[in-house]
């Protein structure tokens, strides 16, 4: 496995890579079973590419009041697992390489991007589109893979794989779990003991309703959206950042379930950790 920290070392890379096909995989580090199965998923829908992850805690996508500083950083173990997934490369620029000092050219996504996990992060997916954008120019992929556990990320890089004529194919991966239901993520670790165990209240909502809806018991997304209030605000410690229920390409709250396919998505804080999580409806998820 390759290990390459600059823009120099990468295109010497590519340059001997001649013409073999690249799948990506954009990553902040902190791996966990989660980005480990985007690895395996590339190697398995991409047989015949080389797997190219990348690490960086890219600070445009981080608020000012959020975790840049205090984000997991744990370098040596995740080239470990990298290695261990049989990634041909890792690309783990530092902030000079992607950003320069005086850059100020930035891509907006206009739609989705206000909605949900946008509208309590403002300029957040500015800062994704902004980072995959120049990751899709500087590694040239032919695919990329994301997960669903970010549903809203993925929807939004789609949109701007669409709409900036990016010729490359978007492999979307299920959401790798715990034993008890909660998403794995690398803002997991900053959980209390208690906050852990409270949180898998995430997952058992989303889906207590998820079924709800699909057994025909919760008619309209509001009382599916009561219902969340209800069960996450009764749990100590928890704090719901937002419940929806949207179309799963526009991202619109529904008003009713007709034809689109219903997404369920949730933010909620343990103290100042903020996780989401979000399902489909049982028979047209995972
Ligand atoms: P991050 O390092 O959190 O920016 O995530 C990098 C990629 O891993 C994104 O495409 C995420 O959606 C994906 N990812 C993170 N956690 C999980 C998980 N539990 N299951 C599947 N994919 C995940």
């Amino acid at each position: 496995m390759e290990v390459l920290r600059s823009l120099d070392d990468l295109k010497q890379w590519i340059d001997g890579a001649g013409s073999v096909p690249r799948t990506l995989v954009p990553t902040m580090g902190a791996l966990h079973r989660g980005h480990t199965s985007l690895f395996d998923l590339a190697r398995c829908k991409k047989p015949d590419s080389d797997v190219v992850a990348t690490i960086f805690v890219n600070p445009t996508q981080f608020g000012p009041d959020e975790d840049f500083g205090a984000y997991p950083r744990q370098l040596e173990s995740d080239l470990q697992l990298c290695e261990k997934h049989r990634v041909e490369a890792v690309f783990v620029p530092e902030k000079e390489d992607m950003y320069r000092e005086d850059s100020s050219i930035s891509i907006t996504e206009s739609k989705l991007s206000n909605l949900l996990c946008g509208a309590s992060r403002p300029g957040h997916f500015d800062g994704v589109c902004t980072v995959v954008a120049k990751l899709f120019l500087i590694t040239q992929p032919d695919a990329a893979v994301f997960g669903e556990k970010d549903f809203q990320q993925l929807a939004v890089i789609r949109r701007m794989i669409r709409d900036l004529n990016f010729p490359i194919e978007v492999i979307a991966a299920p959401t790798v779990r715990e034993e008890d239901g909660l998403a794995m993520s690398s803002r997991n670790a900053y959980l209390t003991s208690d906050q852990r165990r409270t949180a898998p209240v995430i997952y058992d909502t989303l889906t207590q309703i998820s079924n709800g809806i699909a057994a025909g018991a919760i008619s309209t997304p509001e009382i599916a959206r009561k219902q969340a209030h209800r069960t996450i605000e009764s749990c100590e410690g928890a704090r719901l950042d937002y419940f929806e229920i949207v179309d799963s390409e526009s991202l619109e709250p529904l008003d009713a379930f007709g034809t689109e396919t219903p997404r369920l998505l949730a933010a909620v804080f343990f103290g100042k950790t903020r996780l989401i999580d979000n399902v489909g409806l049982p028979a047209l998820s995972e």
